[in-house]
């Protein structure tokens, strides 16, 4: 029976793709296609962005307070339409209704964050810079900006993007991942309707076709891109290379340190949910203990016992813990790490291997797994597995357990269990990795906080949301002002002017 096939979004109103290509969406927990996405062409891309830049100058002069009503509207709908969105995101992505839920909170604290606009979007003023001699700076908007966002978090990652970009007065086309383009396309949809004009946001579902299509397009003037790391590596070069301002926010590997005084139940539970949490397919998960001292041994038991209890099943039914991961191929790469894990020689504590969920048997299902004595020159700790695999490494201290974590190409979020004041303080100094939680599994800033990793978690120089979001999608304009009458000073000198 042929499936329903979603419509491109683009100045307002629903169109179908031109490109003739189609790729299906299917739910996790039963393996089965529930609809098809088109993958937008270059002259999809093409009118998306025309759109945008037809809409842009209007929305550029629209007051900040009135970009800030309709965001607020924005807001209303988002929280009315929470239950929804949740559900397309569990139906597409395979995780819990609940954890869908909280990420589309998260979203919506963004948007909750870009109410305040015209606060946000205040320059500086000095009087006085020189004599008669003011200086006023402003934040401009940009013009058309594009973002290219991962399958993992269907409704939070896009949120992290265009309401920024679209209350500093910018115009916006989003290309979402391909395997779960509904959530996106319905905040189009919700958008519209509180009041947003036509052109101001589009999406554009699709692939490299379209992601290409938007990094040469030379009416798109910045790109925000979340993913794994090779594409955002790709997304960061191709991008400036056609002159345009980007931040790529990467892959992850996020080590928790458990210190040998940590409150061992406690951290336990932290871990639980860090790890396993969304099958792991989060870029803030812990997917690496590094236990120092004597923690391991109590530690890996407790976790044992708790991975034992997890409850795997369809996202959508009450009391399951764990869902599915997001594709058969995806469910036999991480099958495929842990096979490697026994045969580098880890010891493995639990195995999700082989998991059957009565009634889902063709749903994409891989167990909580648990591996011991796990060394750094193996693939499951080189790698990002991006499933549910918790690994652990021993230690003998805080110092090489910092220089452990320093190590690690990857530097997005990592956490430090710990009673003692002194070794978090060290930890938060010296640690090499852009976010740091103490005693707190997943520091996944607020949206009045930035967002971002090190190293090859990002490539740009600004995170997303905050203040950095604000500074990423405008440009700052330094005014120089005298008038004649209050000032008498001559100005016909070809010295460099000092103005004082
Ligand atoms: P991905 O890199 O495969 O895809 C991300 C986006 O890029 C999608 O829209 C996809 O269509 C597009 N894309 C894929 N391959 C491309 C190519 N060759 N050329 C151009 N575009 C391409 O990532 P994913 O599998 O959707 O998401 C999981 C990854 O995202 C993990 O590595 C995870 O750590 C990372 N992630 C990072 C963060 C963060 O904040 N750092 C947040 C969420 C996810």
């Amino acid at each position: 029976m042929s499936k329903p096939i979603l419509p491109l979004w683009v100045n307002g109103r629903r169109i179908e793709s031109r490109s003739g290509r189609l790729a299906d969406v299917t739910n996790p927990a039963t393996g089965a296609v529930i609809r098809q996405v088109p993958l937008a062409s270059r002259a999809d891309v093409d009118s998306a962005v025309a759109a945008a830049k037809a809409a842009f100058p209007a929305w550029r002069d629209t007051t900040p307070l009135r970009r800030s009503r309709i965001l607020n509207k924005f807001r209303e709908l988002l929280e009315t339409h929470r239950p929804e969105l949740a559900q397309l995101a569990s139906e597409e992505h395979g995780k819990t209704l609940e954890d869908a839920a909280g990420s589309v909170q998260r979203g919506i604290e963004v948007v909750e964050f870009t109410v305040g606009a015209p606060h946000l979007l205040k320059g500086e003023h000095a009087e006085n810079v020189g004599r008669g001699v003011d200086c006023h700076s402003m934040l401009q908007p940009i013009g058309v900006c594009a973002g290219i966002t991962p399958f993992n978090f269907p409704a939070m990652v896009p949120m992290w993007m265009f309401p920024i970009a679209i209350a500093c007065g910018n115009t916006f086309v989003l290309k979402p991942s391909e395997k779960v383009p509904s959530c996106s396309l319905r905040m189009a949809e919700l958008f519209k309707e509180a009041g947003l004009p036509d052109g101001v946001f589009n999406v554009v579902p699709g692939d490299k076709e379209a992601v290409d299509a938007l990094l040469s397009h030379p009416d798109v003037r910045a790109v925000s891109f979340v993913g794994s790391t090779p594409v955002a590596k790709y997304i960061y070069e191709t991008a400036a290379s056609h002159g345009k301002r980007v931040q790529a926010l990467g892959g992850a590997k996020n080590h928790a340190v458990v210190m040998p005084d940590a409150p061992l139940d406690f951290t336990a539970d932290a871990i639980m949910g860090a790890a396993y949490g969304s099958a792991g397919e989060r870029c803030m998960a812990i997917s690496t203990v590094v236990a120092v001292g004597d923690a391991a041994d109590a530690l890996v038991a407790k976790l044992k016992a708790r991975a034992e209890k997890l409850v795997i099943g369809p996202g959508d039914r009450k009391g399951v813990d764990m869902g599915p991961v997001i594709s058969a191929q995806h469910r036999d790469k991480i099958v495929g790490y842990i096979d490697s894990g026994v045969q580098q020689g880890a010891k493995l504590v639990t195995d999700g291997r082989g998991i059957k969920v009565a009634g889902h048997e063709k749903g994409f299902f891989v167990g909580p797994t648990l591996f011991d004595n796990v060394s750094t020159d193996m693939t499951i700790y080189k790698e990002e597995i991006f499933g549910p695999v918790l690994i652990v490494l021993r230690v003998a201290s805080l110092d090489e357990a910092i220089s452990l974590v320093n190590s690690n190409p990857y530097a997005n979020g990592t956490a430090i269990f710990t009673e003692s004041g002194g070794a978090a303080r060290r930890f938060q100094n010296e640690i090499e990795v852009g976010m740091v939680g103490i005693n707190v599994p997943i520091p996944v800033p607020m949206a009045f906080f930035s967002f971002g990793g090190w190293k090859s978690s990002l490539f740009g120089d600004l995170h997303m949301h905050g203040m950095e979001g604000i500074y990423f999608y405008t440009r700052t304009k330094a005014i120089t002002t005298r008038w004649p009458e209050v000032s008498d000073k001559r100005i016909s000198s070809l010295v460099m002017p000092t103005l004082g």
